[in-house]
């Protein structure tokens, strides 16, 4: 099946987004065994604590990732050959409200 437009660029801005190392969750992959908690994945979501205590899953995602800017260090610098992607805020909309009714996240990053 071929891939939409919009689910295209939630996979480039959300692996794009784990670079940012505010949140280390989403950065690597890890699996737990059968019962365990905590699988993370490459890009997508990340896990925080609320105030009341409860770790909670965010959609992490970039808004875009093309930037005129060259900081060496960054994924989205200009020279670096990266696929490309912007999304609406509209369109994050979407992706986050379909995520968060299909039970994924409970809020964005
Ligand atoms: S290249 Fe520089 S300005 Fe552009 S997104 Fe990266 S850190 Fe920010």
């Amino acid at each position: 099946m071929r891939e939409n437009k919009l689910e295209k660029s939630r996979k480039i801005l959300t692996q794009s987004a784990r670079y940012d190392n505010s949140c280390s969750s989403s950065a690597a992959k890890r699996q737990t065994h059968p019962y365990g908690i905590g699988n993370s994945h490459l890009g997508g979501i990340c896990h925080t604590w609320s105030a009341d205590g409860r770790c909670v899953s965010l959609l992490k995602i970039l808004l875009t990732n093309i930037c005129q800017n060259n900081c060496k260090y960054c994924i989205c610098r200009r020279d670096n050959d990266v696929p490309r992607a912007i999304l609406s805020p509209r369109e994050l909309a979407k992706i986050t409200l379909e995520f968060y009714r299909k039970n994924y996240i409970e809020g964005l990053f």
